[in-house]
């Protein structure tokens, strides 16, 4: 078999695999970039960080900070964080946000959503039905 016998057989593969398969292995959380600037760290694409997790501001900022043990805010179209931090650092903390609140247990799909039931939080899953209590960790 040539190499271009070889490409056929994976585009005629992914031609195949239904899409919202395809919109799964697309989900990837775009990587912090940073800027230092006196002592303090700020996250300048943020926006597309959030909008990626399709998840509340606030609700992410709430749990971030909390995870990095400092204080922030936004700031503009940035997230302004006191201290510095490393790139690495902060995208650990950003995985860790996503797989509690918006990939799915059950399927590992991002197509969620929480829902609050008096003290208690879930993430709904809208691609397999999945409904699984969150638990602070
Ligand atoms: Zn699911």
């Amino acid at each position: 078999m040539n190499l271009r016998d070889y490409e056929k057989i994976l585009d005629d593969a992914y031609e195949k695999i239904p899409d919202n398969v395809k919109r799964l292995s697309r989900f990837e959380i775009p990587k912090v970039e940073i800027r230092i600037e006196s002592k303090n760290t700020y996250i300048t694409n943020f926006n597309k960080i959030i909008n990626t997790l399709n998840r509340d501001r606030r609700h992410f900022i709430g749990i971030f900070l909390r995870k990095a043990g400092t204080m922030g805010e936004i700031r503009g179209q940035q997230l302004f964080l006191k201290g510095i931090y490393k790139e690495k650092v902060l995208n650990r903390l950003i995985e860790q946000y996503a797989k509690q609140y918006v990939l799915c247990d059950i399927c590992n799909k991002p197509d969620t959503e929480i829902q609050r039931e008096g003290k208690k939080y879930f993430l709904k899953c809208t691609a397999c039905g999945a409904r699984e209590e969150i638990k602070e960790k």
